[in-house]
C-alpha cells in the first residue's frame, strides 16, 4: 500500500481509541474538567450504563461562548501555553484533546454560560462534525452531555463489558473523586436512580462510607506523614480488614487519580508479613509533591505519572504506611475505659515509648471491665499524637509461666506479656518456612513413611498438588488406588504431625480454589503452619514454653500471626502504674 496521510475523521478516532476507552473514561474526562473549572457541585447523569448518555453538569467557571468551538477543537487548552508549563501543571486536564476524542465517538452537545454572560450558548457535534454555536439560556456553568457513544465505532461497543460492570467502574470513579474532592458536592444518577450523593462539607470519612459501606469507613485507619515537603495522608485497613485482590488500592498524586504499580507496591510491602498470605488491604491515600517532581505527560488518559524520584517516594510511602499501622494496629484495639486514662498530652519520653501504653492495655481493660456509661466518647483512646514508629521486634523476655494450657506470660524490659501459644507458634513455623524458601527447603525422611488413603475425588485433587507438595518439601507419591505415601516432610516441621498437614492440604483446597491460583506455596505453608502449631489447651513444658519463646523473638514480625491476628498483648509497667493509681490518673 501507498503510504498517505490519514483522514481527520479517521486520526481523530484513533487518538480517542488512547483517551476513550469505556464510558468511564468519558466520564473521569468530564469530571475532571469541571474541577479545573473550579467547580463545587457536580452533577453525573448516565442511562442505559452510558450507551445512551452520560451528562456532567457542573457549576464551574463556564466557558466563553466564542470560545465553544475551541472547546472541541483537538490540541485546544485553556490549561496550557508553554512547554515549560507541562512540567508545573497544576491542573487535571492539559492535553486539550479530551472534548474533541469524546466529540468524534458520539454525539456530543455543549452548553454552558460564564456566570458573568447574560445567555449561554449551545453547539452539538456529531461525530467530530461541529454544528453552529446557537444562543441558550441556561445558569453559569457547563454541561456536557455525550450521547450514543461509539455508534460510529462498533467495534469499540463491542468491547464494553456488561452495563452492571461498566456502571460499577463509573461508580467507583466518581466515588473516588468525591474523596479526592470531599468539598465539592457530587451526584451520581444511573437510570434516574441516585447512586451517589456527597455533601461537599468536606468530610473524607462520610465519602469513605459511601464508597466502601459505614462498618468498613470506621474501620479505616486514618493517616497523615510528611517527609521533605511530600505530604501523604488518607486511609488504610487495618490488619482484621482485608480483601481477596488488590483492587482496592486508591492512590492519587496531586488530586489526580493513578495507577502506578510502583505506589501499589510500596503499600503492599509495608503491609509485608502482617497479612495473610493472598490477602490485600483497601487503602485510599492521596501524595502531595511539588508539581516539578511528576511528570503527567506519560499516558493519554493521564493515568499514569512519573516521578522525579521514584525510589524516594517508594520509601515515602512505604514508610508512611508502615507507621501508620504501628501507630494503630500493632495490637487489638479495643477502647479503654476512661478514668485512668484522660492523658495530658504524652511527655517526650512517653512519646518515644514503643506503643502507646494505654493503647496496648486496652485489649485486656476493654475485655473485663465493665464500661462506664456516657464517658466513652472521651475514653475511646484515639492515638492523636504522633508516635514513634516501635522496632517491631521483641525485647529479651523472661518466662514466668503458662495460663489456662493457653498462654505464656513473661517478663519484658517494659513490663508484662501474654502470649496466645497457638499464634506464636504459626509466626515461628511460618518464618521457617520463609527462611527456607530462600535457602532451599531442607528435607526429613519419615523413618515409617505414612500412607494416606483419600477418597476417588480427593485422589485425583491430590495427585495434581503433587509437584507443588514437592516444591514445598513434601515427599509424597501415589500408592495404589487413591492411596499415597508420605515419605519426606519438611524439616522445619514436626514429623509426627506430618499426615495430619499433608490431610490439611487438602481442606485446604476445598476451601478456597483461589488458593492454587496465587501465591500457591505461601498460601498453602500458611495453612499447613496452622494445623501444625501447637494448639490452645496443651499443656507445655517449662523447655518448650521457652523454646517457644525464644523461637518467637527470633521472629521478623513477632507480634502477629501470618494471618494478622495478634499473637500477645502487651501490658507495660506505665499502664499497670496507671491502672493501679499509682501515678497519671486524677
Ligand atoms: P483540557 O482539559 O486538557 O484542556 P479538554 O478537551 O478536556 O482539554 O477541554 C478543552 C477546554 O475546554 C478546556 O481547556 C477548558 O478551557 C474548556 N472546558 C472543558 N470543559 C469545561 C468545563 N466543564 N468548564 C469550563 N471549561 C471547560
Ligand atoms: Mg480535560
Amino acid at each position: 500500500m501507498k503510504i498517505q496521510i490519514l483522514p481527520e475523521s479517521v486520526a481523530s478516532q484513533i487518538a480517542a481509541g488512547e483517551v476513550v476507552e469505556r464510558p468511564a473514561s468519558v466520564v473521569k474526562e468530564l469530571v475532571e474538567n469541571a474541577l479545573d473549572a473550579g467547580a463545587t457541585h457536580i452533577t453525573v447523569r448516565v442511562e442505559q450504563a452510558g450507551k445512551r448518555l452520560i451528562e456532567v453538569g457542573d457549576d464551574g467557571s463556564g466557558i466563553a461562548v466564542d470560545d465553544l468551538p475551541l472547546a472541541v477543537a483537538r490540541h485546544a487548552t485553556s490549561k496550557l501555553r508553554t512547554s515549560e508549563d507541562l512540567f508545573r501543571i497544576k491542573s487535571l486536564g492539559f492535553r486539550g484533546e479530551a472534548l474533541a476524542s469524546i466529540a468524534s465517538v458520539s454525539r456530543l452537545t455543549l452548553t454552558s454560560r460564564l456566570a458573568a454572560a447574560g445567555r449561554g450558548g449551545v453547539l452539538r457535534v456529531s461525530g467530530g462534525v461541529s454544528g453552529e454555536v446557537e444562543p441558550i439560556g441556561a445558569p453559569p456553568g457547563t454541561v456536557v452531555q455525550v450521547e450514543n457513544l461509539f455508534y460510529n465505532v462498533p467495534a469499540r461497543r463491542g468491547f464494553l463489558k456488561t452495563d452492571v460492570t461498566e456502571r460499577r467502574q463509573m461508580d467507583a470513579l466518581v466515588t473516588r473523586y468525591a474523596l479526592a474532592y470531599p468539598r465539592v458536592r457530587f451526584q451520581l444518577y444511573h437510570d434516574g436512580k441516585s447512586h451517589l450523593h456527597t455533601s461537599g462539607n468536606g468530610e473524607r470519612r462520610e465519602v469513605l462510607a459511601g464508597l466502601y459501606g459505614v462498618e468498613v469507613a470506621k474501620q479505616m485507619l486514618e493517616v497523615s506523614f510528611e517527609e521533605d515537603g511530600r505530604t501523604i495522608h488518607g486511609f488504610i485497613s487495618p490488619l482484621t480488614l482485608t480483601r481477596s485482590n488488590r483492587r482496592e488500592v486508591t492512590f492519587f498524586v496531586n488530586g489526580r487519580w493513578v495507577q502506578d504499580a510502583a505506589l501499589v507496591s510500596a503499600l503492599l510491602r509495608a503491609y509485608r508479613n502482617l497479612l495473610m498470605v493472598g490477602r490485600f488491604p483497601l487503602a485510599v491515600l492521596f501524595l502531595e509533591l511539588e508539581a516539578e517532581q511528576v511528570d503527567v505527560n506519560v499516558h493519554p488518559a493521564k493515568a499514569e505519572v512519573r516521578f522525579r524520584q521514584p525510589e524516594q517516594i517508594f520509601h515515602f510511602v512505604q514508610r508512611a504506611v508502615r507507621r501508620g499501622l504501628m501507630v494503630y494496629s500493632s495490637l487489638p484495639q479495643v477502647s479503654f475505659p476512661s478514668w485512668h486514662s484522660k492523658t495530658a498530652p504524652p511527655t517526650e519520653v512517653e512519646r518515644r515509648r514503643p506503643i502507646d501504653p494505654g493503647w496496648e492495655m486496652a485489649a485486656v481493660a476493654g475485655s473485663d471491665q465493665p464500661r462506664a456509661a456516657g464517658v466513652e466518647s472521651e475514653t475511646d483512646l484515639q492515638p492523636t499524637q504522633p508516635l514513634v514508629m516501635p522496632s517491631r521486634a521483641l525485647p529479651l523476655l523472661r518466662l514466668i509461666g503458662q495460663v489456662g494450657a493457653t498462654y505464656l506470660v513473661a517478663e519484658g524490659p517494659d513490663g508484662l506479656y501474654l502470649i496466645d501459644q497457638h499464634a506464636a507458634h504459626e509466626r515461628v513455623l511460618f518464618e521457617r518456612f520463609l527462611n527456607q524458601c530462600a535457602a532451599g527447603v531442607a528435607l526429613q525422611t519419615l523413618l515409617q513413611p505414612e500412607v494416606l488413603q483419600l477418597s476417588a475425588a480427593d485422589a485425583l485433587r491430590f495427585e495434581e498438588l503433587l509437584p507443588l507438595l514437592n516444591r514445598i518439601g513434601f515427599q509424597v507419591e501415589p500408592f495404589g488406588a487413591g492411596a499415597f505415601q508420605v515419605r519426606a516432610v519438611p524439616a522445619w516441621m514436626d514429623a509426627s504431625k506430618a499426615l495430619m498437614a499433608t490431610r490439611s492440604l487438602i481442606e485446604a483446597f476445598e476451601e478456597d480454589e483461589l488458593l492454587f491460583e496465587t501465591q500457591q506455596e505461601t498460601r498453602l505453608v500458611a495453612r499447613i503452619c496452622k494445623r501444625a502449631a501447637i494448639k490452645g489447651g496443651q499443656t507445655l513444658s517449662v523447655e518448650e514454653q521457652s523454646g517457644l519463646l525464644r523461637d518467637l523473638e527470633a521472629c521478623e514480625s513477632p507480634r502477629t500471626c501470618p494471618h494478622g491476628r495478634p499473637t500477645m498483648i502487651h501490658l507495660s509497667v506505665d499502664v499497670l502504674e496507671r491502672q493501679f493509681g499509682r501515678r497519671g490518673s486524677r
